[in-house]
C-alpha cells in the first residue's frame, strides 16, 4: 500500500497551495489528481484578478506553475486516478482509487467541482460534437461559426467574450434580464458587435444530425418557443461540488458542499476540506489558495499532535 503522512485529494489550486506548504514544511505529502494537476486554470482563458499579476496570467500557465512549486519542494503527484472513496481506518485513512488504495494520517479535500449540465434532451448525446463546458478547449473549432453560450455569471460572460475571437456570431441566452457577472465584464460583453443577448430564455433541447445544428429555446415570460440555428453551444450555468467520496464522514450543506470551520477543519479529526468544494466561500483562486494554505497549516499541526499521543 502506498502510504503518506497526507494525502491531498485534487490538484487544483487549493490542492496544490496546500502541497506547497506541506511539503515544504517536510510533511510527507502524496497530491492524487484524477486528471492533471492544475484544475479550473486549465480550462480557463485568462486570470485578471489574481494578486501579483497585473498583466493577467493564462489559466494554464498559472496551473503549471503551482504544479512546478509543488514539486520543487517535494511533494508527490499521482495523476489520472479518481479518487473513489475515503475510509476512516485505525490511525488514519484509506483512500481509495480504481486501482490503488494509498494510506494517509491526515486528508485534505480539495476536489472542487464540476459543470452543471442544463439537463436537456440532446446535451448527453451532443457532448463533445457540439455541446463544450469549456471554450478554452473547444472554441478554436468553431473559427467564422456561430455558437452560443448559457448563463450570465463571470464565467459565461469571460468565456462569450473569448469565443468572439473565433466565431462570427455569440449568443448569450440568459434565463433573467440581467446578468450576474461583474460590472466590467458586463461593459465588454455588451459593446462586443459580435455579441447578441438573448433574455429570460431557456434552452428546451438541443437537436442536430452528426452535430449540434439547432436549439429550441423557451421565453420564461411568454412561453413562447423559438429555434436558434447554432454549430456549438457552451454551458457556464454553475457548478456542483466533488464531494461523494467523503459524504459519510463531512457534513453536507443542502447543495452537497463540505461544511468546515475557519481552520478548514471537518468534523472527522484529521479530514480537513479546502477551496471550491468548500461550504459558503467566494469560489476563486484566491480564496482556493488562501483555503489551501490554511488546511496545511491545520494538518500540520493535527500531524504534530499525533507524534505527540503516540
Ligand atoms: C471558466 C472559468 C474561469 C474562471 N476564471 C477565474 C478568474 O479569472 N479568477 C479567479 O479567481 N477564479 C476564476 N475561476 C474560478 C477558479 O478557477 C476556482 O475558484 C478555482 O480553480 C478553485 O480551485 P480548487 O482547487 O478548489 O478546485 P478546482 O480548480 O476545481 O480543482 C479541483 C481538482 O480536483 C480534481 N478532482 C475532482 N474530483 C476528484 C477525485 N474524485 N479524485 C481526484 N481528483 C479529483 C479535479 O480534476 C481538479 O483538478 C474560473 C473558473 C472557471 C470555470
Amino acid at each position: 500500500m502506498n502510504e503518506a503522512d497526507l494525502v491531498i485529494v485534487g490538484g487544483g489550486p487549493a490542492g496544490l497551495t496546500s502541497a506547497i506548504y506541506a511539503s515544504r514544511a517536510l510533511i510527507d505529502t502524496v497530491v492524487i489528481e484524477k486528471m492533471l494537476p492544475g484544475g479550473q486554470p486549465i480550462l480557463t482563458t485568462f486570470i485578471e484578478n489574481y494578486p501579483g499579476f497585473p498583466d493577467g496570467i493564462s489559466g494554464p500557465e498559472f496551473a503549471e506553475r503551482l504544479e512546478s512549486q509543488a514539486k520543487k519542494f517535494g511533494a508527490r503527484i499521482v495523476t489520472s486516478q479518481p479518487v473513489r472513496e475515503v475510509l476512516q481506518v485505525d490511525n488514519g485513512f484509506e483512500i481509495k482509487t480504481e486501482e490503488e488504495t494509498f494510506f494517509a494520517k491526515a486528508v485534505i479535500i480539495a476536489t472542487g467541482t464540476s459543470p452543471r449540465k442544463l439537463n436537456v434532451p440532446g446535451e448527453d448525446t451532443f457532448t463533445g460534437r457540439g455541446v463544450s463546458y469549456c471554450a478554452v478547449c473547444d472554441g478554436a473549432f468553431y473559427k467564422d461559426k456561430v455558437v452560443a453560450v448559457v448563463g450570465g455569471g463571470d464565467s459565461a460572460i469571460v468565456e462569450a467574450i473569448y469565443l468572439t475571437r473565433f466565431a462570427s456570431k455569440v449568443y448569450v441566452i440568459h434565463r433573467r434580464d440581467q446578468l450576474r457577472a461583474e460590472k466590467i465584464l458586463q461593459e465588454r460583453a455588451f459593446s462586443n458587435s459580435k455579441i447578441t443577448f438573448v433574455w429570460n430564455t431557456v434552452v428546451q433541447s438541443i437537436d442536430g444530425n452528426r452535430r449540434v445544428e439547432l436549439l429550441k429555446l423557451r421565453n420564461v415570460k411568454t412561453e413562447e418557443i423559438s429555434e436558434l440555428p447554432v454549430d456549438g453551444i457552451f454551458i457556464y450555468i454553475g457548478s456542483t461540488p466533488n464531494s461523494s467520496m467523503v459524504r459519510n464522514l463531512v457534513e453536507l450543506d443542502e447543495n452537497g458542499f463540505i461544511i468546515t470551520d475557519n481552520f478548514m477543519k471537518t468534523k472527522t479529526p484529521g479530514l480537513f476540506a479546502a477551496g471550491d468544494v468548500r461550504s459558503n466561500t467566494f469560489r476563486q483562486l484566491a480564496t482556493a489558495v488562501g483555503d489551501g494554505a490554511i488546511a496545511a497549516n491545520s494538518a500540520e499541526k493535527y500531524l504534530g499532535e499525533l507524534i505527540w499521543k503516540h
